[in-house]
């Protein structure tokens, strides 16, 4: 119900900025939702970095569901699984969520497109796009701020499930088609990230891969990050 409702007000809300949008129209408009689709890009890439390589929530099970072995859709994985879920809270949960997707990309791809953006929509897009709503009743914000401002909230909204349609086979038409002029990446330029979980962690377009490359070489290099945090510990 939460969550019905933030997904129909953040409509209402992105509609009323695009009206503000439409009130000051100028080609600038579209360099800067170009601008705005590429810091949605890194933005993802960097989450996706910091999720992938900090360490999981210890003394919650969370070893025992990632090695488990046998059938996960026996009672007992099925079980201990909710038992650990259930002691985490929403960050957490993303951040074993991105380490599991490594040895079981296909489990994000089969997620619903809700329990991909959800948490991005009450977290983030929702506030950010209220925030525009008055911002926009209270000063003249500028056409091209609101178009990059706009493309930013679309790219950082979806970014989960545009992560997912990577890992699964069947997508809308909608995301073959920004595929095919680039404005989300394929599932083979991702691999790049599955090969090595150490280069190309955005997942949106891919345009920011060459800034965030070297990023996570000098973190990587000085141990901010280490590979320890890759799988969950006992
Ligand atoms: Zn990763
Ligand atoms: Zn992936």
């Amino acid at each position: 119900m939460l969550m019905r409702l933030s997904i129909l007000l953040l409509v209402l809300s992105g509609l009323a900025n695009l009206g503000f949008a439409a009130w000051d129209p100028s080609w600038w408009m579209v360099p800067a939702a170009f601008a705005g689709w590429y810091v949605a890009d890194m933005l993802s890439g960097m989450v996706h970095m910091l999720m992938d390589y900090y360490p999981a929530r210890l003394g919650v099970g969370l070893d025992r569901i990632y090695f488990y072995q046998g059938s996960r859709e026996s009672d007992e994985y099925q079980g201990l699984f909710r038992a650990s879920m259930k002691r985490l809270n929403p960050f957490e949960r993303l951040v074993y969520d991105f380490k599991n997707h490594h040895p079981r990309p296909h489990a994000l791809g089969r997620r619903t497109m809700l329990r991909q953006i959800g948490s991005t929509i009450v977290a983030g897009s929702l506030p950010i796009s209220l925030l525009l709503n008055a911002a926009c009743l209270i000063w003249p914000v500028p056409g091209w701020f609101m178009a990059g401002t706009l493309s930013l909230l679309i790219g950082g909204t979806f970014a989960q499930y545009f992560h997912g349609t990577l890992h699964r086979e069947q997508n809308p038409w909608i995301v073959g088609a920004m595929r095919r002029v680039g404005l989300l990446m394929t599932p083979a330029a991702h691999q790049l990230h599955h090969d090595t979980l150490r280069r190309d962690f955005a997942t949106n377009c891919g345009w920011s891969n060459n800034l965030l490359n070297p990023v996570f070489r000098f973190v990587h290099q000085r141990g901010w990050l280490t590979d320890k945090g890759l799988e969950p510990q006992g």
